[in-house]
């Protein structure tokens, strides 16, 4: 059998030989008690790194946006997010189940939102609504195709929250993604927020883990939060070496996963049936729709994997292709040859 391309999500990277080794070396102690010396460097690390007071390790992207939000809301606050935002498409209804909010949602583009927009969305002080009190930017965008924040529309929509005193959180499960893309620091984002959460089992390779960072009183509660919601390990070390193995050598190398996903984008933007503008295309996600006339998204999807390519269909016509560390370029050639062939019939 020739292998799989395997293009449903850059979740599906397993650790390289020289990460099992880091893993493998990694010292480690009960983390509940704070003794896991990897753990505590890994943590360190990140809050510099994001130029904040603190950081804390979790066990996923979604338990680092929800101890966020438990900790800076109360039940009957409101979020101010977009419709895209994966805290509240894909994380099971938290907000709402673990902290009581409502969303309030605004229709950005690609997910990417403006000061206005915001300013519009919060509710005046009256007894009947909700309490306006948080807001998320999603950099990268995941459903809006890895869309990138500028920094300065960050800085615009902080400018927003301060003035009515709303908190401003960054889930930046892929904010390494935006950083190569855009050529700037993680500070150049992350001075703008109050809160940010980064993914490392994402593009940087790593099996588990994500981290959340902030000032002092804000990981203090969100560390609350964790154990109140199951997420607090003992000998972590072992996930949190693969961390920081992944920090010093999966980041400049985003670079190439995004060339890869440009590639295929402009590659099968040409052929019949798929509609694409390869020019949305800025990281290493690619969402394209394919013409009912061709398939639907979930028929497409089957086609391509009988050539040994995968990806994943959003019903109806919706397929997402996302490039990470385990594709190579010559797994970019052969997905490109089964678009060809599948999108002409042979
Ligand atoms: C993947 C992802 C998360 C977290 O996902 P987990 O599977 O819980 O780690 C959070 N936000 C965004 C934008 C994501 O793409």
């Amino acid at each position: 059998m020739t292998p799989v391309v395997d293009l449903r999500s850059d979740t599906v990277t397993k650790p390289t030989p020289e990460m099992r080794a880091a893993i493998a070396a990694a010292e480690v102690g009960d983390d509940v008690l704070g003794d896991d010396p990897t753990v505590n460097a890994l943590q360190e690390r990140c809050a510099a790194l994001l130029g904040k007071e603190a950081a804390l390790f979790v066990p996923s992207g979604s338990m680092a946006n929800q101890v966020a939000i438990r900790a800076v809301t109360e039940p009957g606050d409101e979020l101010i997010i977009d419709e895209t935002t994966h805290s509240y498409n894909y994380e099971t209804a938290g907000p709402a189940a673990l902290s009581g909010c409502s969303v309030r949602l605004l229709a950005g583009v690609r997910g990417v939102f403006t000061a206005e927009q915001v300013a519009a969305a919060v509710r005046p002080e009256n007894a009947h609504f909700p309490h306006s009190r948080m807001v998320i930017v999603e950099n990268t965008n995941n459903r809006g195709g890895g869309s990138v924040w500028p920094a300065p529309r960050v800085a615009e929509v902080r400018a927003a929250a301060d003035r009515f005193g709303l908190h401003l959180h960054m889930d930046g499960a892929r904010l390494m993604n935006a950083c190569v893309a855009a050529r700037c620091r993680p500070t150049d984002y992350t001075q703008h927020v109050h809160t940010v959460s980064m993914c490392f089992s994402k593009g940087l390779g790593a099996p588990v883990g994500s981290i959340v960072a902030g000032p002092k009183p804000f990981i203090t509660r969100a560390h609350r939060f964790r154990k109140m919601f199951g997420g607090a390990m003992r000998q972590a070390g072992i996930l949190a070496a693969a961390a920081l193995y992944a920090l010093d050598h999966h980041v400049e190398r985003l670079a190439e996963d995004h060339a890869h996903a440009r590639r295929l984008a402009e590659a099968i933007a040409e052929l019949p049936g798929i509609r694409l503008d390869p020019a949305t295309v800025e990281t290493n996600i690619v969402l394209f729709d394919v013409e009912p006339s061709l398939a639907t998204a979930a028929d497409f999807v089957a086609r391509l994997r009988a050539h040994g390519v995968w990806m994943l269909p959003t019903p109806p016509q919706r397929v997402r292709a996302v490039t990470h560390l385990d594709v190579s370029s010559a797994g970019i050639d052969r997905a490109i040859a089964a678009f060809q062939s599948v999108c002409r019939g042979r």
